[in-house]
């Protein structure tokens, strides 16, 4: 392998994926094991996924943990990063990815809604974020990615709740690259526009939205799982050393902005 190829390789890296058993996350545990990271499955409800995901790092030659933890407590977040510190000693990778989309019109959006969807996505990055620093500042080297969203950057009408929550984790993500950069810590977000998982699958049901929604994007396709993965595989690796408190905007050339 040349010295340039060498700057992607993982190998003896411990990296943990939140959300990691589907879609976006599973890709991205994926193309970590294929560099030869070590690699922490976190999920909440759906154990196959996760197991699934886990034998298909395995496959790739890493080795792989499924840690079932919500991270939107602050309880769930330490067990993921003990459980992972027991079985690896380390952390070198967060990839903060655990998420989900749901809203109402403003005047319709309830309390137990609004929570919901900040605590996972938000308070949730911030629990693991706090849980696995002191960890990731013994290495004086770490890599921590936030999966943020276009949302976050132009708003999302009927869904202000996400919007706020990907809106705030770009905000998250900018304190804390200055913050941990002493320690060698660089700390960036991806903003994806529509991607093809299961979090989408309902609006991607109606032909013509479907059509409406690849209309607007110029690359003229919804992005695939590994379109997101292999930047967040970049920002992970040697060959973005110098990139911190960066949003990486991975959306077709449907929002240009940064
Ligand atoms: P997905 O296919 O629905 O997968 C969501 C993942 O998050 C699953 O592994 C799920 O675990 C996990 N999860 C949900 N709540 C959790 C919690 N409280 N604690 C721990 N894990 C939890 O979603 P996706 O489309 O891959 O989205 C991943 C991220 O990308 C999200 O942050 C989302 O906002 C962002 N994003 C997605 C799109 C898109 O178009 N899909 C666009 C922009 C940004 P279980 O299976 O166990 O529930």
């Amino acid at each position: 392998m040349s010295e340039v190829l060498r700057g992607l390789s993982l190998t003896g890296r411990v990296a943990i994926v939140t959300g990691g058993s589907r879609g976006i996350g599973r890709a991205v545990v994926e193309r970590l094991a294929g560099c030869g990271a070590s690699v922490v499955v976190n999920y909440v409800s759906d154990e196959d996924a996760a197991k699934s995901c886990v034998e298909a790092a395995r496959g790739l030659g890493a080795e792989s943990l499924a840690v079932r933890a919500d991270v939107a407590r602050p309880e769930g977040a330490d067990e993921l990063v003990r459980a992972t510190l027991e079985r690896f000693g380390k952390i070198d990778i967060l990839v903060c990815n655990a998420g989900v989309w749901d809203g109402a019109p403003v005047d319709e959006l309830s309390e137990e809604l609004w929570d919901r969807v900040i605590d996972i996505n938000l308070k949730g990055t911030w629990t693991v974020c706090r849980a696995a620093t002191p960890s990731l500042k013994l290495n004086g080297w770490g890599r921590v990615v936030l999966v943020s969203s276009t949302a976050g950057q132009r708003g999302e009408a009927n869904y202000s709740n996400y919007a706020a929550s990907k809106g705030g984790q770009i905000a998250f993500a900018k304190s804390l690259a200055s913050e941990l950069a002493p320690h060698g810590i660089n700390v960036n977000a991806v903003a994806p526009g529509w991607v093809e998982t299961e979090m989408c699958r309902e609006a991607f049901a109606d032909a013509d939205v479907r059509r409406g929604i690849e209309c607007a994007i110029p690359l003229g396709r919804v992005a695939t799982t590994d379109d997101i993965a292999f930047p967040i595989l970049f920002l992970c690796s040697e060959w973005a050393r110098h990139i911190t408190g960066e949003v990486i905007n991975i959306n077709g050339g449907s929002v240009l902005c940064g």
